[in-house]
């Protein structure tokens, strides 16, 4: 059990089981991007873990950017998408892969969509550590997804509480 302020949280998806499950997603991806060049939008910051690892098992050569955008204070989301960090402009005509640490209820992930659709790349497919499909109610399809999770609160393997919890190197669920 581990422990950010006064909440506990359990260990729930092991090194194990992430790392198989991304390479697996890596194998997938380079299968995919055959013969082409990514350009990965990387959204900073609880996906640098999993970006950090995806690209190691993706064989095809891969452009990466970072991103920042926020969306959540504390435990919910506050429904407001205020972008921090910009794009540069470099996407025109390129094969745009998006990498998310979780996707919740869709909204950041679909004003980031809108905003790289106005970049105007060749395609964007989505790649999302965790989605909680209980809650998720976007449009967009995730074309390369970690785990499908419940809609419980977890930290760790790049997700915060409050910014703590990042270093975790497994994914933690809230102990309620
Ligand atoms: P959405 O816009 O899809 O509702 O929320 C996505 C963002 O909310 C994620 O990028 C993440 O920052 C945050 N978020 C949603 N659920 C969780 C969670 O269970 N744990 C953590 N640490 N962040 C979450």
């Amino acid at each position: 059990m581990k422990q950010i302020g006064d909440r506990f949280f359990k260990p729930y998806i092991v090194r194990k089981q992430i790392e198989e499950r991304i390479e697996a997603l890596g194998q997938e991806i380079s299968a995919d991007y055959e013969g082409k060049e990514i350009a990965l939008i990387s959204v900073l910051k609880g996906a640098f873990m999993f970006t950090a690892d995806l690209v190691r098992s993706i064989r095809v050569p891969v452009d990466i950017h970072f991103i920042q955008l926020s969306s959540y204070s504390a435990e919910q989301s506050t429904g407001k998408v205020t972008e921090v960090i910009g794009l540069n402009g470099l996407l025109a005509g390129k094969q745009v892969l998006i990498v998310e640490d979780i996707i919740d209820t869709g909204l950041t992930i679909s004003v980031l969509h809108k905003k790289i659709l106005q970049e105007n790349p060749a395609d964007i497919k989505i790649a999302s550590l965790l989605l909680k499909e209980d809650v998720y109610s976007g449009s967009l399809k995730i074309d390369y997804l970690g785990f499908a999770i419940p809609n419980r609160f977890v930290v760790g393997y790049g997700l915060d509480l409050n910014e703590l919890g990042r270093n975790w190197p497994e994914i933690y669920q809230v102990n309620n």
